[in-house]
């Protein structure tokens, strides 16, 4: 009787996990262990990190997972003479077994820096506790799955994306990545109730992709939101390396917080019910892109897995100048005053050069100054119009990150103009046009440009000859 309470007991604390409590429950059990000081902040390449491995590998064997390639849960690999290792399960589907839906977090995190242990509780102890859950469910509904789903733990996410990247490769080499129907990457997502939703980048890279997850959403009366692709250029995380090669993914957070990368990423600051919905969300995800024979590839990528621009681009414009009026023949020049225009964008990228066409709508103004009888009083000329510039463009490369210069020239029909003290009488002429100018930098979608232009012809009609020019701009685009 003795012995056999002391049993239940250690079946209630080792096997607890799975048998007594909530999943909630487990959740929070795994991040506090996860980001317990024992584990050193999982430094990549650290015993830390292998102890990590030890214990999502006993988490697998408990919800029934078989490994991905032999009989073995790791799959080691070298980088920089390192070795790393992933740790990779797999859930055979039934009649559409061959084809994979990966799912994937990572496990390592940024270890101890000056003697401080950086915890990584939601970066990214949340996302491979969650990772754990869904692998249960999902094992726990095999025989309903059509597709085979691959659950991966990432080792060195924080040291350049080193686990997924091996593994798109690894998963290339052995059955084809057009065989990968969906890569998820479950990155923070520890903190649902404080940031209020959970964000879904890459929705556009499925087919009927954004309305998929909005259903399995308000199923679990979860707050969602969508981005249709992953556009910073400055973040990235394990998706990158499936999407480069043209796999749909999705990239799963709850948001960046104030802990981020900080000592201070704990585990008492993870919201556990917020965890545990994401994760039946998650699941249920899943479980409709492993089951549903219609769930596919859009065919569409972002630009920063493209790796290079679009090759027609579209966007909103603004710019701020200052255009004066020259008289050559009396030598004379009025002050610019402000210039602003705003307008569409668009371009056409092709290898080292482009094209870049706006339409603008424009406001310009100049100071003329008091020398009656010439010119009357002092008072501002004001001519509204729309113009349409048109370059020729020079793109140092063609990736997200580049820099241009461009020449052309520009049309403007003036609709409207004022004096605002007394009208001379002079004619504007309405089609007005020169050449043009530009150059600027871009990242990703946002272009900042100067640009000038030269105005040809007269301003006047049958008064003092006169031109805009030079006019300058500072402009500012998004491209979408
Ligand atoms: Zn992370």
């Amino acid at each position: 009787m003795k012995k056999l309470t002391y049993l239940l007991l250690i079946l209630a604390f080792a096997g607890g996990s799975a048998l007594a409590q909530t999943r909630s429950e487990r959740l929070a059990e795994y991040v506090y262990y996860f980001a317990s000081d024992s584990l050193k902040g999982r430094g990549a390449g650290t015993a830390s990190a292998a102890k990590a491995r030890e214990y999502i590998i006993q988490r697998y064997k408990e919800c029934g997972l078989k490994p991905l390639s032999g009989n073995d849960f790791h799959i080691y690999f070298q980088k920089g003479g390192t070795q790393y290792c992933n740790v990779v399960g797999i859930i055979e589907g039934t009649d559409l077994k061959d084809e994979y839906i990966v799912l994937g977090a990572h496990y390592d995190h940024l270890g101890v820096k000056r003697g401080k242990i950086y915890p990584g509780a939601d970066d990214n102890a949340s996302g491979s506790a969650a990772l754990i859950e869904i692998a249960r469910e999902l094992a726990a509904r095999k025989g309903q799955l059509h597709r085979s789903v691959i659950i991966a733990a990432f080792d060195a996410e924080e040291l350049g994306l080193y686990g997924s990247t091996n593994l798109a490769e690894y998963l290339d080499a052995a059955v084809g990545l057009d065989k990968v129907k969906l890569m998820m990457s479950v990155d923070m997502v520890g903190r649902y109730g404080t940031n209020g939703a959970l964000t879904l980048e890459g929705v556009a890279t499925i087919r009927d992709g954004k309305r998929i997850a909005k259903e399995a959403a308000a199923k679990h009366t979860l707050k969602l939101k969508t981005k249709d692709f992953e556009t910073s250029v400055f973040t990235a995380t394990d998706t990158e390396g499936f999407a480069k090669r043209q796999v749909p993914t999705l990239a799963v957070s709850t948001g960046l917080h104030p802990q981020y990368h900080k000592p201070t990423d704990k585990a008492d600051l993870i919201d556990y019910e917020g965890l545990d919905k994401v994760t039946g969300y998650l699941t249920d995800f899943a479980s409709q892109a492993a089951s549903d024979p219609e769930f596919a590839a859009s065919g569409k990528v972002a630009r920063k897995h493209l790796g290079k621009n679009r090759v027609f681009e579209a966007g909103v414009t603004g710019s701020l100048g200052n255009a004066a009026i020259s008289f050559p023949k009396a030598d004379l020049s009025t002050k610019g005053r402000m210039d602003y225009t705003v307008g569409l964008t668009s371009r056409l990228n092709f290898d080292g050069f482009g094209f870049q066409v706006d339409a603008l709508w424009e406001s310009a103004s100049s100071r003329f100054p008091s020398l009656d009888p010439v010119f009357g009083p002092a008072q501002d000329y004001t001519q509204r119009s729309l113009t349409v510039p048109a370059y020729l463009l020079l793109l140092s490369d063609s990736s997200e990150l580049g820099a241009f210069v461009g020449f052309g020239g520009y049309y403007s029909y003036v609709y409207s103009h004022s004096f605002s003290k007394a009208d001379p009488g002079w004619t504007v002429n309405p089609h007005q046009g020169g050449l043009a100018a530009n150059f600027g930098i871009r990242a990703a979608g946002l272009v900042l440009e100067w640009s000038f232009r030269w105005q040809m012809g007269d301003l006047f009609i049958g008064a003092q000859e006169a031109r805009i020019q030079p006019a300058t701009y500072l402009k500012l685009s998004w491209l979408f």
